[in-house]
């Protein structure tokens, strides 16, 4: 966690550098000396880091060499709680030694009137929870125009408690903000999002300080919807080679059964394990693929926990693990010893922000991919490929079909709409809009007719010649 970097090998102000010897630091943690200087720099920073790593003075010493005592108010600082402000309040207290610095805590469950009463004798730097500096600016007991510096602490707790809202409003009203500063232990999509919003180019810094071993193996992930992650499954254990072991990871004991099931009735021997077994049956089956015998399981977080087995090679999410160390635990499983592990996660729409999430918050390169061919001397799938329209729809159930026709052939947008109304025979509110670009034609069909739409371009022409019907993603 901490780095060979001296404090007092930057050029910080005298006062700062005689707190931080007085508190006996010497040298900067990894997140502190990766975005200290740039924070000084003027940049907008965005940082990450896990608990414990120093992320307060990582934005407090940049904040407070930036402030003046001057009691007008020049740094707001929200955590999402009580207890967080006043810990970062407490470290900013330490950190400033005689600057002479007021810092003022505002968090609700308390009298407002009352805290706003520690307001009015000036302040430099406010430390509070998104609510309760909502209340006391609308009270006019705070000025969001006057602080130009904004830092958003624990970024990921406020998404989770759903401040976000909030936090908008406070940015919104800080019409002199020059500066902000975000740290989160770690990186939903959402905060990524958010973030570009709000702030102007901002510099990531990920310090990976994860005590977690990810181990050296390769890492994809293939994008399928519920419907065909079987499909891929079959795919990836096709491949396997009689040397080679898996895990197939389910996220509840149901999945195991049912994977188990099918994986059985496309003739794959595998074993599931879970905490319905008795430890009996466990110890037997953990027995057996220990010796070889059994060649993949199928098995539940807990489950799996302490399987030890040098032949794993291969480690299949067939979901996205819920808590996000529980991928490391998973992948971690394989590639031990030297031996080369591949690690694959079927990933559907849904799962897409969890997979952005891992990769973000343990720095880790994981390569978008389609499901492997089939190997030599298989020439066919173990599981058969459906139709699954569901992960190219719109959130109103939408899929948009390219037909090779142009516009003048095709003729106007209701005749096109009007083919497949009449040969899917279906309401009209399962076509959508049609139109034509690039001498194409584009027509948005709900998910459900979009199989029939296809076969009945098959089977008749449109405006007297045959058309392909291909989904558009
Ligand atoms: P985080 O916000 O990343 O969870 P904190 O900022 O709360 O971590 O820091 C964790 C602990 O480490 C605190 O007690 C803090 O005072 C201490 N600390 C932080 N940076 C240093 C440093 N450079 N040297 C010594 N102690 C430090
Ligand atoms: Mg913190």
């Amino acid at each position: 966690m901490f780095t060979n970097t001296r404090f007092d090998s930057w050029d910080l102000p005298q006062n700062l550098l005689d707190s931080l010897h007085s508190m006996g630091w010497d040298c900067a943690t990894q997140v502190q000396k990766d975005t200290i200087p740039l924070a000084r720099s003027g940049r907008d920073v965005i940082g990450q880091a896990r608990t414990g790593s120093g992320k307060t003075a990582a934005f407090g010493l940049p904040i407070l060499e930036r402030c003046q005592a001057t009691g007008k108010l020049q740094a707001l600082v929200l955590t999402p709680t009580r207890e967080l402000a006043n810990q970062v309040a407490e470290e900013f207290g330490n950190l400033q030694g005689d600057t002479g610095l007021k810092i003022i805590t505002v968090y609700g469950g308390t009298d407002l009137e009352k805290q706003a009463k520690t307001l009015s004798g000036g302040v430099d730097i406010i430390v509070g929870t998104p609510g309760r500096v909502m209340d006391m600016t609308e009270r006019g007991h705070i000025d969001l125009e006057s602080p130009t510096l904004f830092c958003l602490d624990e970024a990921d707790r406020m998404l989770d408690m759903g401040f976000f809202p909030d936090i908008m409003w406070v940015i919104e009203r800080m019409k002199n903000r020059e500066q902000t500063l975000l740290f989160s232990a770690t990186f939903p999509q959402e905060i990524i999002d958010a973030a570009h919003e709000f702030m102007s180019e901002p510099e990531f810094v990920l310090t990976n300080t994860e005590e977690l071993d990810i181990p050296p193996i390769d890492m994809f992930s293939i994008k399928i919807g519920r419907a065909n992650k079987l499909w891929a499954l079959g795919r990836l254990m096709c491949r396997m080679t009689d040397t080679d072991q898996t895990i197939i990871f389910c996220n509840t004991k149901r999945m195991v059964d049912l994977a188990v099931q099918r994986l059985n009735k496309h003739r794959f021997v595998v074993e599931g394990l879970h905490g319905d077994l008795s430890q009996n049956q466990r110890e037997k089956i953990l027995a057996r693929f220990k010796e070889g015998e059994v060649k993949t399981i199928v098995a539940t977080d807990v489950a799996a926990r302490g399987i030890d087995v040098d032949g794993i090679t291969l480690v299949i999410n067939y979901d996205l693990p819920v808590d996000l160390d529980s991928f490391i635990h998973r992948v971690g499983r394989t590639g031990r010893i030297g031996r080369k592990g591949e690690a694959w996660s079927l990933v559907s729409r849904d799962d897409a922000p969890q997979l952005s999430k891992i990769m973000a918050t343990y720095g880790l390169d994981i390569i978008d991919s389609d499901a492997p061919e089939l190997p030599e001397g298989i020439d066919r799938d173990p599981v058969t490929r459906q139709d699954d329209f569901g992960e190219t729809a719109d959130v109103f159930g939408f899929v948009t079909l390219h037909l090779d026709i142009d516009r003048s052939t095709a003729g106007s947008s209701r005749s096109v709409a009007h083919w497949f109304q009449s040969s899917l025979r279906c309401d009209e509110m399962a076509i959508g809009d049609v139109h034509f670009e690039n001498g194409s034609t584009f027509i948005s069909i709900h998910t459900s007719k979009v199989g029939l739409a296809i076969k009945a371009l098959e089977k008749h022409d449109m405006a007297g010649q045959r058309v392909t019907g291909t989904v558009h993603e």
